[in-house]
C-alpha cells in the first residue's frame, strides 16, 4: 500500500539570523525566524511525512514550547521522523518540494540541500525533488519578508 502526505511551512525572514534551508546554511544577510533553526523546507518535508503516516504535525511532535527544541537543528527532527517511518515498516519512495523565495537565488544551493537531506531520508538524491520559485514580487514572500516551502512525500507500507 502507498500513502502520500503533503506539507507546507512559512517562516519570517529576520536580519542578522543564519539562513538555514534544506539542512544547509546559505550566505545571506537575513535568516528564518523560528524556535528551532527555522528550516522551513525541512519542516514542510516533516509534515509531508507525518501526513503520510497519519500522525498529526510537527507542532504536535516537536512543540516550540519545549526548551529542548530552542535553536535545534531541524535535520535532527527529520532524522527522528524517518525513524518513525521505519518503525512502521514503511519506506520513503520519493519526496518532491518547492521553495518559494524572492532571494537568495536557490538554484546554486539545491545540490548541497539534496546532499544534506537525501542521506537522512535514506533515498537517492534523484528521489528528492527540490525546486525553487520566486513569488513574482507578490505578498510577504515576494516582499522578501518570508520564505515558504511545500513538500509531498510518498511512502510504501507493507501489504
Ligand atoms: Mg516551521
Amino acid at each position: 500500500m502507498h500513502k502520500i502526505g503533503f506539507g507546507y511551512d512559512i517562516h519570517r525572514l529576520e536580519a542578522g539570523r543564519r539562513l538555514v534551508l534544506g539542512g544547509t546554511e546559505l550566505p545571506f544577510p537575513a535568516g528564518l525566524l523560528g524556535h528551532s533553526d527555522g528550516d522551513a523546507l525541512v519542516h514542510a518535508v516533516i509534515d509531508a511525512l507525518f501526513g503520510a503516516l497519519g500522525e498529526g504535525d510537527i507542532g504536535a511532535h516537536f512543540p516550540d514550547t519545549d526548551p529542548r527544541h530552542k535553536d535545534a537543528r531541524s535535520t535532527g527532527f527529520l532524522d527522528a521522523v524517518v525513524g518513525l517511518v521505519r518503525a512502521r515498516g514503511a519506506e520513503i519512495v520519493n519526496i518532491d518540494s518547492v521553495v518559494v523565495a524572492e532571494e537568495p537565488k536557490m538554484g546554486p544551493h539545491i545540490p548541497a540541500m539534496k546532499a544534506a537531506l537525501a542521506p537522512i531520508l535514506g533515498i537517492p538524491a534523484a528521489s528528492l525533488g527540490i525546486k525553487a520559485k520566486t513569488n513574482e514580487g507578490l505578498g510577504p514572500v515576494g516582499e522578501k519578508r518570508a520564505i515558504a516551502c511545500y513538500a509531498v512525500a510518498l511512502l510504501r507500507f507493507p501489504d
